[in-house]
């Protein structure tokens, strides 16, 4: 079973209510083994249920939920996977949703082979 079985799966019930829709996404992926690190944020089903009920709201939110399905930072509000969010610690605005999760993996990579003095 693949994420695709899982979201092609959970594809139907788009109309449920958020917690619902959810314990019925998370239980699906754990019928088929999958860890939330194994589900990408754009192809979460929570994204799917998000963008099928209008989001992005496009805020930029103070805090973030964590995805039931995937794990990735979510938007409080609609749900959405792409969220930006104010730090609060640095002030200053972070991406901090799943689609930079390769990217943030390719800096820490560089800083780790390019020598004592980025580590
Ligand atoms: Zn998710
Ligand atoms: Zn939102």
């Amino acid at each position: 079973m693949s994420v695709e079985d899982v979201v092609r799966m959970v594809d139907d019930p788009l109309g449920l209510p958020f917690e619902e829709f959810c314990e019925r996404a998370v239980r699906l992926r754990e019928e088929y083994g999958l860890k939330p690190e194994d589900i990408p944020a754009w192809e979460c089903p929570v994204q799917k249920w998000a963008l099928w009920h209008g989001a992005p709201c496009r805020r930029t939110v103070e805090r973030t939920e964590m995805c039931p399905v995937c794990g990735n930072y979510i938007c409080p509000d609609c749900k959405n996977h792409a969220v930006e969010v104010i730090s609060r610690i640095t002030g200053y605005l972070q991406a901090v949703s799943g689609w930079n999760a390769g990217k943030q993996q390719e800096l820490k990579d560089r800083h780790r082979y390019s020598g004592d003095a980025l580590l």
